[in-house]
């Protein structure tokens, strides 16, 4: 961090992002509840977003945050195939509208890491007989949200989910093969092409926006070619893959014919970027990458690594060139105050390198806004918000970091003498 006050751009986007079934919990139909009732994942009673979402707009937008990134779960909206539960869409609509009258814009992602049962039960995106059922998912609700929102992601962090859900079978469907994995980058990859399309096709001027999380594979000691190559492997498929297939329209997968979908090519007119940490391929296999043996480790145990953000966003801007990025999601689990606070300012000096540096971020959203369920850790220390809530009255209070965000916007800059 520099000693002189780092200015921020007036038309800079702050904003806050969260995803449906992590902020509003329930008994609802999909695959991870089935999970969690058979005791594969921790249960999830909600923050009580789905009550008290407009509530959540107000407060953002009083800490000066003027955008939210929030989901549609699948499963309320469409609980048995066909049948679209009007209800439930009808919810979704009024939220968008509270943010706006909030002053706060809706960015709606499609997809965030869980199915309907009866689309998992059907084999879920692997199938491509059942890539027609999300499709019409995607255009049925961007159709009926569409006037409500102008912001949309068709899905979140496609190659997280192929890895944690079918090369590491961390997550439903529970699925530890390579085979699939690249089976898999392909479809989600082709769904990203095609939801574009279905969600232009409602409007042609609604944005669409991409959203991936940066992994930064770096060999933990680089005089090691075992270490460099494992790195490099990972990186080929995460990252390549990905940014050429962005920007090419070409997929190129280890043992598969490479494969054109020319709609690949300008399907995101957005760059969404979400960076937590560095990944380390090391002896002992995969963790978090620390510059320095010293380096603050959050309550997932993963190391604070802001110049990953830094090189990544500067990375994604030279292999898609005239697509604006945004950091769609930043934060650290914690309950410790001063930590988030050194967290967020970190990366934050970290964006701001990248764009001194020629890469054309628009903005930083934090994750997230109210704590909420994390996927393998429930609700524990691992917390992630601004905002904190009381889980017997769900009643909201905004934490330090909470309140120096919103100094930070207020001031339009970021001053190292008043990070604590
Ligand atoms: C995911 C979130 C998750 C966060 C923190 C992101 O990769 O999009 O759903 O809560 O990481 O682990």
């Amino acid at each position: 961090m520099p000693d002189a006050a780092l200015p921020i751009p007036d038309d800079f986007l702050w904003g806050v992002a969260s995803s449906a079934f992590q902020a509003e919990g329930g008994d609802v139909p999909n695959d991870w509840v089935e999970a969690a009732q058979q005791g594969r994942l921790p249960p999830n009673p909600g923050n009580g977003f789905w009550e008290r979402g407009e509530e959540d707009f107000a407060l953002v937008a009083s800490l000066g945050i003027r955008h939210y990134r929030l989901s549609v779960e699948w499963s309320r909206v469409e609980p048995e195939r066909g049948r679209f539960d009007s209800a439930a869409l009808d919810r979704y609509r009024r939220l968008c509208d509270a943010a706006r009258a909030a002053g706060v814009t809706p960015w709606v992602n499609l997809f965030h890491f869980t199915h309907p049962r009866w689309f998992a039960t059907r084999g879920g995106f692997r199938e491509p007989a059942n890539h027609a059922d999300f499709l019409r998912y995607v255009e049925t609700t961007a159709r009926a949200l569409a006037p409500h929102a102008r912001h949309f992601h068709v899905q979140n962090e496609s190659m997280v989910y192929v890895v944690s859900s079918y090369l590491l079978g961390q997550n439903p469907p529970f699925v530890a093969s390579r085979d699939a994995a690249f089976d898999m980058t392909r479809h989600v990859l082709a769904l990203q092409a095609d939801g574009a399309r279905a969600i232009k096709s409602v409007d042609p001027s609604l944005l669409v926006a991409g959203i991936e999380v940066y992994l930064d594979a770096r060999p933990r000691d680089p005089a090691d070619p075992a270490q460099c190559a494992a790195a490099e492997r990972f990186d080929a498929w995460y990252h390549g893959t990905l940014l050429e297939a962005l920007s090419t329209g070409w997929i190129r997968l280890p043992g598969r014919p490479p494969e054109e979908i020319p709609h690949l090519r300008g399907a995101v007119d957005l760059f969404g970027f979400n960076y937590y940490s560095s990944t380390a391929f090391g002896p002992d296999g995969v963790d978090s990458f620390a510059e320095r043996e010293d380096a603050p480790v959050d309550r997932m145990g993963r190391h604070v690594f802001p110049r990953g953000l830094e090189e990544g966003l500067l990375r994604v801007a030279r292999a898609l060139p005239g697509v604006p990025l945004l950091v769609t999601e930043n934060g650290c689990p914690t309950t410790d105050e001063r930590f988030r606070i050194r967290y967020v300012a970190a990366h934050l000096a970290a964006l701001l390198r990248a764009r001194a540096r020629g890469a054309d971020v628009r903005g930083y959203f934090h994750w997230t806004a109210v704590d909420n369920y994390e996927w393998h850790q429930g609700f524990s220390d691992a917390r992630f918000g601004l905002i904190g809530f009381d889980p017997q009255t769900q009643r909201r209070t905004v934490k330090d970091s909470g309140r120096w965000l919103a100094s930070v916007i207020a001031g339009g800059r970021l001053i190292p003498s008043e990070i604590p």
